[in-house]
C-alpha cells in the first residue's frame, strides 16, 4: 500500500513537470467526479487525472504511462451512457476536453479539422459562420465531444450513404506513445491544419496508405489509441427546409412506404420515432410527455425535405409531388403538424441541425435516466424485434407506453440503427434494479433473435463474443500488438 502511494506521488511530479502543477488533478471529489458518467453504473475513481492541452502532453503521459505500467483512460466529454470512459482499474484518466481549437474549416471541400475536446455544440456555432453544418446525430448531448461520437459510430441523421462515415483523416496517439496518422494526413509530419500547403495533401482520403487505417479505432473504446485531431465530412446548412410526418398506428405499416421513400430518395433526413420519443422531445414541460404522447399517432415517419441555393422551391416542390405519389400507393396522409402539437414542424426543423439544447437531456427528461438497447436490423425485421422488447418488458411488468424508439435508416435504407429506451428513475435504487434486469434480459433475447449489436458496451461483450468464433481471440491479438504493455483502458471490449 505504501509503495504504491510512493509510486504514485513519483508518478504526479513527473506529469506535472509535463504538463504543469494545475493541471494534474488528485482531488478526492474530482477524482470522484472522472469515476463516474451519466450511466449510473458501478464508479471507479481514477489515481490521478491529466488535463491534455497538445498532442505532445497526450504523448508524453502515455510514455510515462507504459513506464509506470500503469493504465491510462481518454476522455473527452464524460457523457458516455454506459460507463465507456470510466477507468475500470483506476490509473491515469487523460481528459482531452481541454483540447478546444478547431483548426481548420474548409467549406469547398467540406471538411473540418479540430481538436478532441470541441464538443458538437462549439463545432455548430463555429461552422454556422460559413454556412455549414456538423453531420450530427439526432439531437446529441451538448457537452458530447464530435471527435468521440464519430469514434463511437453513433448514427448519422442523414440518409445518404455517403455521410454515414463521417471520418476523414486522423492524428493518434497509440498506446506506446507513438504518433500516428491515418489517410492522407500520413503524407507529412506537419501539424495536420499545415498539411495542405506544405505536403499539397488535400486531408479528403480517409483510405489508405495500403490498409484503411481509418477503420483500426472506431469502436476501439480507447482502447487501442488516442485520436487527438480529426478532420470529418461537414455539410452545407439548407436554404430551404420542409419538415412533413407521416403517422402510422402499426410499426409494421411504416416498413414498405420507408423503403419507398428511402429508394427514391425523397428528403435529406429520414426517421422513425414512437409517440413516446416525439413527446419527449417536444413537451414543454416534462410532466406533459404521457399526455401528449397519449394524442400522438403511435409511430411517426419524419421526413426533412431541403434545398439548397439552386431552385429551391422546385426542389421542394418536386419532393413534394414524390411524396403524394407514395402517400396515394400506400394509403398514408403528409401532416405539415401533429395533431395537439401545432408547432411540431417548426420546432423539429429547428433542432434538427443543433445538439439538443437544454441540460436535462431528452431521453432523460420523463423520469431522470433511461437505459437504452440499439442494434443494426433491416426495416422489414424491426417489427419483431419490437415485438420481443415488448415481451420482454410485460414479463417484467414495465409499462409499454413508457418505452421510446428510434429508427435510424442508413444508407438509403440498406440497414438501419434500431433504439429502443427504458425511462427510470436513478434516485430510486429498486427503479434501477428492475430496469437493469430488463435490459439485460431484453438484450440476451434480441441477440438471440439475431440483433446485431455492432457497438461492445459493458455486459454486451461477454453476450456478443460468446456468438462470433475467434473474433475476439483476434481483437486481444491486435491489442497486444499494438499496447504491449496493456496500458490503454483495461478491462474494456473484454480486454
Ligand atoms: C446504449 C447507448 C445509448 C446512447 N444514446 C445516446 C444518445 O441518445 N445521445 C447521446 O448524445 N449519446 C448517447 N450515447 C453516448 C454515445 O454513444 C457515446 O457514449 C458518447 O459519444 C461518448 O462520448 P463522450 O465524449 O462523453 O465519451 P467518453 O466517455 O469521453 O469516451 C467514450 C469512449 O471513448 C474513449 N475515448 C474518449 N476520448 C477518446 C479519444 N480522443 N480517442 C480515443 N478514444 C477516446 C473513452 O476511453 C471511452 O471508452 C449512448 C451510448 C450508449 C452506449
Amino acid at each position: 500500500m505504501a509503495e504504491t502511494v510512493t509510486r504514485i506521488a513519483e508518478l504526479t511530479e513527473k506529469l506535472e513537470a509535463i504538463v504543469g502543477t494545475t493541471r494534474v488533478l488528485r482531488d478526492d471529489a474530482v477524482l470522484e467526479r472522472y469515476g463516474r458518467d451519466t450511466s449510473h453504473g458501478p464508479p471507479q475513481k481514477p489515481d490521478v487525472v491529466v488535463l491534455a492541452q497538445t498532442t505532445e502532453e497526450v504523448q508524453r503521459t502515455v510514455q510515462l504511462a507504459n513506464q509506470y505500467r500503469i493504465p491510462v483512460t481518454p476522455r473527452s466529454s464524460g457523457v458516455g451512457f454506459y460507463g465507456a470512459g470510466i477507468p475500470e482499474q483506476g490509473g491515469i484518466v487523460i481528459d482531452m476536453s481541454h483540447m478546444k481549437k478547431i483548426r481548420r474549416v474548409d467549406p469547398r471541400n467540406r471538411w473540418a479539422l479540430y481538436e478532441a475536446g470541441v464538443t458538437y455544440g462549439e463545432l455548430q456555432t463555429e461552422l454556422a459562420q460559413h454556412g455549414m453544418r456538423p453531420i450530427m446525430p439526432l439531437l446529441p448531448h451538448p457537452e458530447k465531444s464530435a471527435i468521440t461520437s464519430c469514434l463511437e459510430r453513433e448514427p448519422r441523421l442523414s440518409t445518404k450513404h455517403h455521410l454515414d462515415e463521417t471520418i476523414l483523416t486522423m492524428e493518434m496517439v497509440l498506446p506506446t506513445g507513438d504518433l500516428f496518422h491515418t489517410g492522407s494526413m500520413s503524407v507529412s509530419a506537419a501539424p495536420p491544419e499545415k498539411i495542405p500547403e506544405e505536403a499539397h495533401s488535400d486531408l479528403c482520403n480517409f483510405m489508405g496508405p495500403g490498409i484503411d487505417w481509418f477503420r483500426l479505432i472506431p469502436g476501439s473504446l480507447g482502447t487501442y489509441g488516442i485520436v487527438t485531431v480529426m478532420n470529418t465530412k461537414i455539410a452545407f446548412i439548407p436554404t430551404r427546409q420542409k419538415v412533413v410526418f407521416i403517422g402510422f398506428k402499426t410499426l409494421e405499416q411504416c416498413v414498405e412506404p420507408c423503403y419507398y421513400i428511402l429508394r427514391k430518395l425523397i428528403g435529406d433526413e429520414c426517421f422513425i420515432l414512437n409517440n413516446r420519443h416525439m413527446a419527449e422531445i417536444l413537451a414543454q414541460d416534462p410532466d406533459d410527455i404521457p399526455s401528449i404522447a397519449a394524442k400522438l399517432p403511435p409511430f411517426i415517419v419524419v421526413l426533412n425535405l431541403t434545398a439548397d441555393a439552386w431552385f429551391p422551391d422546385e426542389k421542394i416542390a418536386y419532393q413534394e409531388q414524390a411524396l403524394r405519389e407514395a402517400s396515394r400507393i400506400f394509403q398514408f396522409i403528409v401532416l405539415d403538424h401533429l395533431p395537439y402539437v401545432t408547432d411540431a414542424a417548426q420546432t423539429i426543423s429547428r433542432l434538427l441541425y443543433q445538439p439538443w439544447h437544454n441540460s436535462e437531456y431528452w431521453k432523460f427528461r420523463a423520469q431522470g435516466a433511461s437505459k437504452e438497447i440499439f442494434f443494426l436490423t433491416q426495416l422489414q425485421r424491426a417489427p419483431e424485434f419490437l415485438t420481443v422488447v415488448h415481451e420482454r418488458a410485460a414479463v417484467h411488468g414495465y409499462p409499454r407506453d413508457a418505452i421510446g424508439l428510434y429508427l435510424q435508416p442508413k444508407q438509403n435504407g440498406r440497414a438501419f440503427h434500431m433504439g429502443v429506451n427504458f425511462p427510470y428513475n436513478p434516485s430510486d435504487p429498486d427503479q434501477q434494479a428492475w430496469v437493469e434486469a430488463l435490459f439485460l434480459d431484453a438484450s440476451k433475447a434480441l441477440v438471440q433473435h439475431g440483433a446485431f449489436f455492432y457497438r461492445i458496451y459493458g455486459p454486451w461483450a461477454d453476450l456478443v463474443y460468446s456468438q462470433t468464433g475467434n473474433l475476439h481471440i483476434t481483437l486481444k491479438r491486435i491489442k497486444k500488438i499494438l499496447d504491449p504493455n496493456m496500458i490503454m483502458n483495461p478491462g474494456k471490449l473484454g480486454f
